[in-house]
């Protein structure tokens, strides 16, 4: 494939690196460790194209799926997780492959505006906002994080627009989170496009299946996230080169040494000690109104917090966004997420916090799960390129944290077979 088919079909991704096993493509059969999104897609990915491949997919709990899952209710709908995707070509051809095309939607466009919370007063966050803290202070910071391995709190030059950016992405503060992984766009990590970028963009956008999403928007499936997890499960257990195996794998090489075969048949899809393995944890909590209770709440995407004495850092208007039903009939649903250094652990204290910011009274208010972010410290990505892997290694851990990043890497890795 030559290098711009590859950044037509891939677009920024390809700035990211794909950690491979150079002997990969020599596998005659396949372990891959790890059923998140990440090895499903993995697993789907390779078998249709290589049939004759036998692909093992060694997964350490019951359910596959990883960190993705919806919560339902008496008509509530809340994922736990990822709720929708941002637009990427990848994405939408997973979901066309799936035959999912009825229930992916895109995000209603009266609910994109996202606010910022400063010392109580909410502020709309968009691109102006960056520019509003100095166009000169901006351009000289980003120009200097081309330098590379610099943390988010040197590319943006203002603490609390920059921890927002980062709790609501990765449930860290700026000081803790890679540039590059981030926004390595913007830190122009990694190879440049071989043409123009407005060039490039045009082209991308005439490769959506389905429908082009509009700039600004995101989509979603209807019923949540798990729905694709389930779809993309259940149209695995049809092939027959596949197979799930409940275990979990202790390192690259003692589950290559279980299935007899060499580490570089090994796709790890799971954490690994390649990376520093520290994570963070954040409660999340579904909250619910009656419309009139939040009359005074306007449509949107959502909020985020960035100030450390509340213990939620973002509030998501799930039922605003999505084109599918989240909520019963007259209702509002909210999502809060609760990150745990924040947070004193008492359920009482999120509420108090919600209903201060959203309405009294809810009709819902209920802890729907705990999730664990890897940490993404400054130089991540840069490290990633300097591994000499004894596997292939995969998944939001490594080179991108959505699942946008995730779906596009396996289609790179099945590209290589
Ligand atoms: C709260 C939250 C909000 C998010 N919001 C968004 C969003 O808005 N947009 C977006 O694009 N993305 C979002 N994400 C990220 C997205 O969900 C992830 O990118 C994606 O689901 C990661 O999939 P994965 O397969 O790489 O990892 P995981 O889902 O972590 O899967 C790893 C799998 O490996 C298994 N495993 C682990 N260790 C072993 C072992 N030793 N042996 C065998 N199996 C093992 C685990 O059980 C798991 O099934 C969010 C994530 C969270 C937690």
């Amino acid at each position: 494939m030559s290098d711009l088919e590859s950044w037509i079909l891939h677009g920024e991704e390809m700035r990211r690196p794909l950690i491979f096993h150079p002997e990969l493509k020599k596998s005659s059969k396949l372990i891959i460790v790890g059923g998140g999104l990440s090895g499903l897609c993995c697993a789907y990915r390779v078998a249709k194209k290589r049939p004759d491949l036998e692909i093992i997919i060694h997964e350490k709990t019951k359910n596959v799926g990883g960190v993705i899952s919806t919560w339902k209710s008496d008509g509530w709908v809340c994922d736990l997780a990822v709720n929708a995707a941002r637009p990427h070509p990848a994405f939408w051809r997973l979901v066309d492959d799936l035959d999912l095309q009825s229930v992916f939607k895109t995000s209603n466009p009266v609910a994109k505006s996202r606010w910022i919370l400063i010392d109580g007063k909410r502020h709309r966050l968009s691109w102006r906002t960056l520019f509003k803290l100095g166009p000169v202070r901006l351009y000289n910071s980003i120009k200097k994080s081309r330098t590379g391995g610099l943390a988010v709190s040197e590319l943006i030059p203002n603490k609390q627009v920059a921890d927002a950016m980062c709790l609501g992405i990765v449930n860290d503060t700026s000081e803790n989170v890679d540039a590059d992984f981030l926004f390595p766009s913007m830190t122009r990590f990694g190879s440049n496009p071989p043409l123009k970028r407005s060039k490039l963009k045009k082209l991308i956008h005439g490769t959506y299946p389905i429908f082009t999403p509009k700039r600004g928007t995101i989509s979603s499936i209807e019923n949540g996230m798990q729905t694709l997890v389930d779809k993309l499960a259940s149209d695995i257990s049809t092939l027959p080169n596949v197979s799930i195996v409940q275990g979990e794998a202790t390192s690259p090489e003692i589950v290559a040494k279980l299935y007899d075969v060499p580490q570089s048949s090994v796709i790890w899809a799971a954490p690994s000690s390649i990376i520093s393995e520290q994570y963070t944890s954040l409660s999340i909590f579904a909250i619910g109104f009656k419309n009139e209770q939040v009359d005074g709440v306007e449509l949107g995407y959502g909020t985020l917090i960035p100030n450390p004495e509340m213990p939620i850092s973002g509030i998501l208007h799930e039922s605003d966004v999505h084109d599918s039903s989240r909520a019963p009939s007259g209702h509002r649903l909210f999502r809060l997420m609760v990150p745990h250094w924040r947070w004193d652990g008492e359920n009482e204290s999120v509420r108090r916090c919600a209903e201060s910011l959203l309405s009294s009274n809810p009709v819902l208010f209920e802890k729907i799960g705990e999730r664990k972010i890897p940490r993404y410290l400054p130089g991540h990505l840069q490290k990633m390129t300097q591994l000499n892997p004894e596997c292939t290694y995969v998944g939001w851990c490594y080179s991108g944290v959505s699942v946008t990043h995730v779906v596009d890497q396996a289609e790179r890795i099945s590209e290589l077979f």
